[in-house]
């Protein structure tokens, strides 16, 4: 234990920024990395990163916020956790959002929105080939929040922003059913966008939701993960 305390402290990467360091813990809870119910402790956080437990209780207090991270009364922090009923909410709430959004941002889509859009496609796409399922994870709800991005109604692309990360918490999945969007549906959707067609990228973005939603299965078991440090060293 004191060996791989070390061996973490002597590893520490160089982001030891709050900002860094609470990108790299979203960044690890969004790709599916750190499952629900994984113990957060500070100490071995604030070595890793090789800061004060001030700046991680800061981190945890940012996450738990954003409804990623628990906060237990003389247990400390965990990444938090999803039952079936809520996730099937989320998905819900995620399929209103989205058809709205998605009626807004066809009205007003500019060239250079709908090219970063086909950027994060490219880059999918890549991670798919690459077989990067953490990173493919990342861009997949990254697609959904940007798409939000370019919304004119702030408080939509707020509700979806919260939203969607936390069906990163939902472990129903069964392995070979990981919600993964991928790209040819989220390429279906930009172009009905793009041809000006409203209710054909809404209708292609809900089929697309019901699908992953499909894959929610309450007998998946969630695999317990390695430690909390051997996760974050893996990137
Ligand atoms: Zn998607």
């Amino acid at each position: 234990m004191q060996s791989a305390q070390r061996t973490a402290a002597t590893h520490a990467k160089p982001k030891n920024t709050e900002e860094d360091i609470y990108t790299d813990l979203y960044n690890a809870i969004l790709e599916r990395r750190l499952p629900p119910e994984t113990k957060l402790g500070e100490q071995p956080l604030a070595e890793y990163y090789g800061v004060s437990r001030t700046i991680i209780r800061q981190v945890l207090s940012r996450l738990a916020h954003d409804c990623l991270v628990k906060l237990e009364p003389n247990r400390g922090a965990f990444v938090a956790s999803l039952s079936l009923e809520a996730a099937r909410q989320i998905y819900a709430a995620w399929r209103l959002l989205e058809a709205a959004i998605i009626r807004d941002v066809a009205q007003s889509m500019t060239k250079k929105q709908l090219a970063t859009l086909k950027k994060l496609i490219t880059e999918e796409r890549e991670a798919c080939d690459q077989k990067d399922m953490p990173r493919l994870t990342r861009l997949s709800a990254q697609f959904h929040m940007k798409l939000a991005d370019f919304c004119r109604n702030p408080y939509l692309s707020k509700f979806l922003k919260e939203l969607v990360p936390q069906t990163s918490l939902a472990f129903f999945y069964e392995v070979k059913n990981m919600p993964i969007c991928t790209k040819d549906e989220h390429s279906e959707i930009l172009n009905f966008i793009a041809a000006g067609d409203v209710e054909g990228a809404v209708a292609a973005a809900m089929r697309h939701l019901d699908g992953i939603e499909a894959g929610l299965n309450a007998r998946a078991a969630l695999t317990r993960p390695q430690s909390l440090i051997e996760i974050l060293k893996a990137r």
